[in-house]
């Protein structure tokens, strides 16, 4: 049965695909599967299904959007179960989107299975609320990396006014860039801020700051990370959870090897 599901895998943490996600793995022919999808996940495919992976880092890039556009179509059209696992959710900063226009053109029948986005887990699993009644009424979801012309100096003025807090997706690079137009168009440098690696899996560590004193700390902040601006992050302080699990399992390996 000629079929495409587009599934987002969640964040990291392999438990935190949905019943339905994780069903579209089991039912697949073909999978085509992204860089930032743990791999866990495949071991839930049937024996004979045929794997592929379309990964990008952010300096290169495995099979173009258009390749991989052509892979689904072709694969569908040969009348196949496809799932294309994606990281998070497919449509937030996922490109779901295109893939869903490219087989709606070709008149491919296509489910849509959203997931848990990294820019919502991972900061849950620093300890950091996106949104809480006192600190912060609204999030602002946004790219660090943009076609080129949009950084305009109307974007950034927007932002540093906009929302109480601003969670930022593929931002490594531009963490120092950043911080200085949200400075310069009016938030508080003492705003804290954190960025989070690996978030929701045993790597995930948090570096924190503010707007200000961040940028010394940018060497130690590798992709891929969300990072958080707002008075949310002091919340860390008191509930923080995940990493203080992830160091008590391994001090408990390295207490039985002695
Ligand atoms: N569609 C995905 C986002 C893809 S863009 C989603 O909804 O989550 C890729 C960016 O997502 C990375 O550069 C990083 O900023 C963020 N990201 C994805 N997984 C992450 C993780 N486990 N920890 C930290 N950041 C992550």
């Amino acid at each position: 049965m000629r079929k495409v599901y587009l599934v987002g895998a969640g964040p990291g943490d392999p438990d935190l695909i949905t019943v339905k996600g994780l069903k579209a793995i089991q039912e697949a022919d073909i999978i085509l599967y992204d860089r930032l999808v743990n791999k866990e996940l495949l071991k839930n495919a049937r024996p004979d299904a045929k794997i592929v992976y379309c990964g990008k880092t952010p300096e290169h890039h495995t099979l173009s959007q258009e390749m991989i556009n052509k892979l689904i179509v072709k694969y569908a059209n040969q009348g196949k179960v496809v799932t294309r696992l994606k990281g998070g959710d497919p449509f937030i900063f996922g490109r779901g989107a295109e893939e869903a226009e490219v087989l709606s053109e070709n008149n491919i029948p296509f489910e849509i299975v959203p997931g848990i986005t990294a820019g919502s887990a991972v900061p849950s699993y620093a300890g950091i609320p996106l949104t809480h009644r006192d600190y912060s009424s609204s999030v602002a979801f946004i790219t660090g990396v943009k076609k080129q012309g949009e950084d305009v100096d109307e974007y950034w003025e927007y932002l540093a006014k906009g929302a109480d807090t601003i969670c930022i997706y593929m931002g490594v690079k531009q963490l120092p860039n950043i911080c200085e137009k949200l400075i310069q168009f009016g938030k508080d440098p003492d705003t804290p801020i954190a960025a989070i690696h690996c978030g929701t899996t045993e790597n995930q560590y948090t570096i924190t700051g503010t707007l200000l004193t961040i940028t010394e700390k940018s060497s130690l902040i590798t992709n891929p990370a969300i990072i958080v601006v707002g008075e949310v992050v002091r919340l860390r302080d008191k509930i923080q959870w995940f990493e203080w699990v992830v160091n008590k399992k391994n001090s408990t390996k390295q207490v039985s090897l002695v």
